[in-house]
């Protein structure tokens, strides 16, 4: 008889954003006129940049030719993005990562949902809350909690990110081998400090731990003195992974490319003790069940570090800082506190009532979707995420009429 992997049944029965479209799709068929602007799921709305596009189109036209046509890559991406990658996003800014440490993958999302299935199934894992739910239903999957109560999965562990600790998490009170961590945060818009970020290396060398560091909004980060990567931290070569993404960065996230970081210092152990570099047990991962990005959609990638790339990727992202900008600027001025909307393009606002209230608010009167904090974990109740990700002209649109419906 076949079996399931009933760790599958202990997922909450609904994801969030299902939730949401729900709602959405009831609300569109009792006012079938009415424009709804979403500022909610973190999808991107503007176009590739240019230079991407033009290298895009170069990589189909090499796939057009028998000369220039390639068939499979490496499974770990062409050389020449890695390089491109380590040069730029590493060793530019100080920070000693090779190419070959590199992995290109088709998104964040399945490197760190995948990555946990070369750690022992009976580890202590910590995840922030609120969380990107990747990290969480993951180890669901895998069989590393128990039953979904009251709002958490026993045994995890919960770091709470909560308004006296400005959304960072302090330092777990009972062991724990794995930690997940992300800034920007999604969805707190929440960015670390060097000071801070230092704390969880130096905890995690003590103890043996390793950081599962999701850097996948790196890009919106414009004060100076905040890390881009946890390998500005010393140490961090040793017990950190870091995942990125194009995504968000250079408008990927229809077109997928992103990368992981495996240093070759990082170790993980057997039930002797005895050490393994999780460099050779990820590339072993990937050769087997990866077959790499495909070759136009590298060539666009690598664009994105050409001069031209490099201008265009960050005007994107000033972009939807911009946008950003201005929904702090109106919640704030509508009496709300709010976390992130600088290095970040979300804003966490405090909506002082149910989060699933507000948005039910939001989407009723003023006909705006933004994302309810309580689907991001048991601290998020009271909280509502609002995304830059959309049109300038919508994101204006749609505070004026936040505005007008709370005012
Ligand atoms: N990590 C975080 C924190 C995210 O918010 C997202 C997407 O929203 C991802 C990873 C996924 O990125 P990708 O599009 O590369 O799969």
């Amino acid at each position: 008889m076949i079996r399931i992997n009933e760790h599958y049944l202990k997922l909450k029965a609904s994801y969030l954003f299902s939730d949401i479209a729900r709602r959405v799709a009831a609300y569109q068929k009792a006012n079938p006129d009415r424009d709804i602007i979403k500022l909610g799921i973190g999808d991107v709305t503007r176009p590739l940049p240019k230079a991407v596009i033009s290298a895009f189109h170069d990589g189909v036209e090499e796939m057009a030719d028998p000369v220039t046509f390639r068939g499979y890559g490496p499974e770990q991406g062409y050389a020449f993005l890695r390089e491109l990658i380590a040069g730029n996003d590493f060793r530019a800014a100080g920070s000693d990562i090779a190419a070959d440490e590199i992995f290109i993958s088709d998104g964040a999302k399945c490197d760190t949902g995948n990555i946990q299935e070369i750690l022992a199934p009976d580890i202590a894992v910590a995840v922030p809350d609120p969380v990107y739910p990747v990290y969480v239903d993951t180890n669901v999957m895998a069989g590393r909690t128990g039953a979904f109560i009251d709002g958490r999965y026993e045994g995890l562990t919960y770091l709470e990110g909560r308004r006296d600790n400005g959304f960072i998490p302090d330092l777990p009170e009972t062991p724990v081998d794995l930690v997940y961590l992300c800034y920007p945060n999604n969805p707190t818009g929440a960015a670390i400090t060097k000071d801070q970020l230092k704390t969880w290396v130096d905890w995690a060398r003590e103890n043996k731990a390793l950081i599962l560091y999701d850097a996948a909004y790196e890009a919106f980060i414009r004060d100076p003195e905040l890390p881009r990567s946890i390998y500005e931290i010393e140490g961090a070569r040793e017990v950190a992974l870091e995942f990125r993404s194009l995504s968000k960065t250079a408008g990927f996230t229809g077109t997928r490319c992103a990368f992981t970081v495996v240093p070759k210092d990082v170790m993980a152990y057997d039930a002797s003790g005895k050490p393994h570099g999780l460099h050779a047990l990820w590339n072993r991962r990937h050769g087997t069940k990866f077959n790499g990005v495909s070759y136009p959609v590298q060539k666009a990638a690598a664009a994105v570090y050409s001069e031209a790339g490099k201008k265009q990727a960050r005007a994107l992202a000033d972009y939807y800082l911009a946008n950003a900008s201005v929904i702090r600027k109106e919640m704030t001025a509508l009496g709300f506190d709010c976390t992130g909307g600088e290095n970040s393009p979300y804003i966490w606002v405090d909506g002082k009532r149910n989060s699933w209230d507000f948005f039910d608010l939001l989407l009723n009167e003023a006909g705006v979707v933004v994302t309810p904090g309580a689907g991001f974990g048991k601290c998020g109740e009271g909280y509502i995420r609002i995304s830059a990700f959309n049109d300038e002209d919508r994101v204006a649109a749609a505070m004026a009429r936040i505005r007008k419906a709370l005012e």
